[in-house]
C-alpha cells in the first residue's frame, strides 16, 4: 500500500489566499505517489474563510477542516492539525503562499531518505523591516545561549514530520507551547531544506512586534530557566561585590584607622551594607527560582525520554 500525507493548513483570515494555496498544493500532490489529506484548521477567522473552505470541501472530499470556535493562536492551531492528522507522515505549511508548495518534492524526497523531520529554513528576509530582523538575530543568539536545544536561525514552521514523530509530539500535554520549540526538543533524525520565502501578497501578518515579542518570551520561559536563575546570579554578584567592598572598608578604616585618608562616610557605609542585603535577597529569590524551576519541569510534563524504536523486545525470556 502507498503511504500517505497530510498537509496541515492553519488559517486566520485567509479568505483570499485559500483558494492559491489550494491550487498550489493540488499542483504537487497530483504528480506524486502518495494518498492525501488537506487539513485546514480555521483559526477563528473573521472573514469569509469558512465559505472558501467549504467550497473547497464540497468539490473534494481529501479536504478536511476543523474549525476552531476562537481565535487560540497559530501553535495551537497546528498542534490541533498534528493530533487530528491520519498520513504516514504530515507536512505543516502557512496559508499565506509564503511557504512555497513546491519544495515539497524535496521535502518528500528528505523523508524517503530516511528523515525523520524536515525543516524549511528561511534564506533571505526580504519581506522584514530592521527591527524584526535585529529581533530575531537577538532572539537566537539569546535563546541557543542559554536553551538545552539547539535551534537553527530562521527555521520555519514549514515542516514534515513523520508518524513517529508525531506520536510522540501527541503525548506533550503542555499548554503554552510553541510548537517549533517542542519538535525541536524531540530530537529525531532531522534534515533542512532552505528556501527564499516571497512577499505576502494578500492579507496582513497577523504576527506583529508585539505579538512576536509575546511569542520570543514565551519561547525563553517554555525552552529555557535561565530567566529564573538570573535573580540568584544577580545576586551573587551584588553580595561579592558589597561583601568585599565593605571588608575592605572595615579593615582599612577600623583596623588600620584610615592609613590612606579615603574618610568613608556614613552613608556610604550605609549604602553598602543595604546593597549587601539586597545581594543576599537576591539569592533568596535565586534559590526559590530552583524549586520554581521543579515545579515548573514536573507540571510541563513532558515525557522523560523518548524512543526512536526498539529491537528484539518481542522476544520472551
Ligand atoms: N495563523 C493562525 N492563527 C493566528 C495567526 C496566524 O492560524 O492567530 C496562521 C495564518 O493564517 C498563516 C500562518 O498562521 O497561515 C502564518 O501567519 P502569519 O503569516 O501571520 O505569520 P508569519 O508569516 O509572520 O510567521
Ligand atoms: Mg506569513
Amino acid at each position: 500500500m502507498s503511504k500517505s500525507i497530510s498537509i496541515i493548513i492553519p488559517v486566520y483570515n485567509e479568505e483570499k489566499n485559500i483558494p492559491l494555496i489550494y491550487d498550489g498544493l493540488k499542483r504537487v500532490l497530483q504528480r506524486i505517489n502518495y494518498e492525501h489529506e488537506i487539513i485546514y484548521v480555521n483559526d477563528g477567522s473573521q472573514d469569509n474563510s469558512d465559505a472558501e473552505l467549504l467550497k473547497l470541501r464540497l468539490v473534494d472530499d481529501k479536504v478536511k477542516i476543523i474549525e476552531f470556535s476562537r481565535n487560540f493562536g497559530k501553535e495551537i492551531a497546528t498542534t490541533a492539525g498534528i493530533n487530528n492528522c491520519q498520513g504516514d507522515a504530515c507536512i505543516l505549511i502557512d496559508a499565506d503562499l509564503q511557504h512555497p508548495p513546491e519544495l515539497i518534492y524535496e521535502f518528500l524526497a528528505k523523508w524517503k531518505q530516511g528523515a525523520e523531520i524536515v525543516i524549511g529554513v528561511r534564506e533571505k528576509t526580504n519581506s522584514e523591516n530592521l527591527i524584526k530582523k535585529i529581533g530575531s538575530f537577538c532572539f537566537y543568539k539569546i535563546i541557543n545561549r542559554i536553551s538545552a536545544t539547539k535551534i537553527i536561525p530562521c527555521a520555519t514552521d514549514f515542516r514534515l514530520l513523520d508518524k513517529i514523530v508525531i506520536t510522540e509530539f501527541n503525548k506533550f500535554t503542555e499548554k503554552n507551547r510553541i510548537t517549533r520549540g517542542l519538535i525541536d526538543w524531540l530530537g529525531f533524525k532531522r534534515e533542512y531544506i532552505y528556501f527564499n520565502s516571497p512577499k505576502r501578497i494578500n492579507g496582513k501578518a497577523s504576527y506583529g512586534f508585539l505579538k512576536l515579542c509575546k511569542l520570543a518570551l514565551n519561547s525563553f520561559i517554555s525552552m529555557s530557566l535561565f530567566p529564573l536563575k538570573f535573580a540568584g546570579y544577580l545576586g551573587i554578584l551584588i553580595t561579592l561585590g558589597a561583601g568585599l567592598l565593605g571588608l575592605f572598608i572595615f579593615i582599612e578604616k577600623y583596623i588600620f584607622n584610615d592609613p590612606w585618608g579615603l574618610a568613608f562616610s556614613g552613608p556610604a557605609i550605609l549604602a553598602i551594607i543595604t546593597l549587601f542585603l539586597v545581594g543576599i535577597i537576591l539569592i533568596c529569590l535565586g534559590l526559590i527560582a530552583l524549586y520554581i524551576a521543579n515545579i515548573h519541569g514536573e507540571v510541563a510534563n513532558r515525557p522523560i525520554y523518548v524512543i526512536r524504536n526498539k529491537k528484539n523486545f518481542d522476544q520472551v525470556i
